[in-house]
């Protein structure tokens, strides 16, 4: 078994950043829980992989932040060794029909959803390339493959993740260093909880497997592509999502 990289897992405190942060401890990472503002639950994820007997450390930052973002690159960097695995999973909604969308909102999911992933990858890159090794992986969305009304921000944002993941993928490959996305459907977190019924419904009816997904499926996935058991894949998206964007 691999062990023992230090391992960047941006929004782990909940949902599917929380699940990724465990997945990886189990693997025998260290981890770095990032959040934002959810303190609580960050330190509660930690508690958790450590009584699991993992090792997992939190770390407040807003990952839009450019400045935030390189300070605790440094700080992780000093502290317990350059980061080899990361993992950009941090994001928000702010859904609206494209006729009522505030520009605020537009920018604040770019922000958050692409700029910050960005930020993150720029910072860590140096080390993974000292190092000649390193592990991306990017959350996307079905709906940066495939639109959803409600979500032009969101899905510019997500598709717009895809092709940085690309762009990385090329520029890094000589370097030993694979970038891949994984693109999740409909996953029971808080941000689909925030969801009305009727939108809940909607967007199950398009799910052949008839059923939303788990946020341990997205681990599984997240943690196969930050194993050497996917050495030789880069640049892809993965789909996990019952079959929606087939
Ligand atoms: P979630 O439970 O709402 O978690 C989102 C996480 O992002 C939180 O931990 C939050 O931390 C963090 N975050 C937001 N803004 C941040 C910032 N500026 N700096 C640092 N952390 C920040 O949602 P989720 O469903 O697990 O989503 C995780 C990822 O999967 C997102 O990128 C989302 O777009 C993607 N995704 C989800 C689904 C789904 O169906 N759930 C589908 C496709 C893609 P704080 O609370 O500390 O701010």
């Amino acid at each position: 078994m691999e062990t023992g990289k230090i391992a960047l897992v941006t929004g782990a405190g909940k949902g599917i950043g929380a699940a990724c942060a465990k997945k990886l401890a189990a693997m025998g990472h260290t981890v770095i829980i990032n959040y934002n503002g959810s303190k609580a639950a960050a330190e509660e994820t930690a508690a958790q992989i450590a009584s699991a007997g993992g090792k997992a450390y939190t770390m407040q930052c807003d990952v839009s932040d450019p400045e935030a973002v390189s300070a605790m690159v440094e700080t992780i960097q000093k502290e317990y060794g350059a980061v080899e695995i990361l993992v950009n999973n941090a994001g928000i909604t702010r859904d609206e029909l494209m006729l009522r969308m505030k520009p605020e909102d537009f920018d604040a999911v770019i922000r958050t959803n692409l700029t910050a992933v960005f930020y993150v990858m720029q910072a860590c890159i140096r080390g993974m390339i000292k190092k000649r090794k390193g592990k991306i992986v990017n959350i996307s969305s079905v709906s940066g493959v495939i639109g959803n009304a409600g979500q032009a921000n969101y899905s510019a944002a997500k598709a717009g993740v895809i092709g940085m993941t690309k762009t990385a993928a090329r520029e890094l490959a000589g370097r030993n260093i694979t970038v891949n996305a994984v693109a999740p459907g409909f996953i029971t977190t808080d941000m689909t909880n925030a969801l009305p019924d009727a939108a809940k419904e909607g967007i199950l009816s398009k799910v052949p497997m008839g059923r939303g997904g788990k946020p341990e499926d997205v681990a599984n996935a997240v943690a196969f592509l930050c194993s050497e058991e996917s050495d030789y894949i880069t640049g892809q998206v993965l789909c996990v999502d019952g079959g929606m964007a087939m």
